[in-house]
Parts: C-alpha cells; structure tokens; sequence
C-alpha cells in the first residue's frame, strides 16, 4: 500500500473522497484542502511537450 502525496502541498495526509463523474477516485487533502484524482496512467510526456517533438521531427 502506497501513500499518497498531495500534489499541492507535498503533504501525505491524503484522504479518499469519493469518485468524480467519470468514476475516478477523487482525493482530498487534509493539509491544504485541495481535492486531487489520482492519475495512475499518469503520462510520461505531457500534450504540448509532445507537439513540440511532433514539430521538430
Ligand atoms: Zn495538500
């Protein structure tokens, strides 16, 4: 089991908090408030990153 760090403040005082619309686990954290979905299949190259090496070659 796995802890789950806020990816806003770093804090792992991460709670579940249901599921958002399309079924996803939705988080909460206690620290800073924040609500987060956990992105397993979490890109390694983000969308404009990818653009740009679509452009350059
Ligand atoms: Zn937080």
């Amino acid at each position: 089991m796995s802890k789950l760090t806020c990816p806003i403040c770093g804090a792992q005082t991460v709670v579940k908090n249901g599921r958002i619309h399309n079924g996803k686990q939705n988080h909460k954290c206690t620290a800073c408030g924040r609500q987060f979905v956990e992105d397993p299949q979490q890109k390694r190259i983000d969308q404009p990153t990818k653009d740009l090496i679509d452009k350059l070659f």
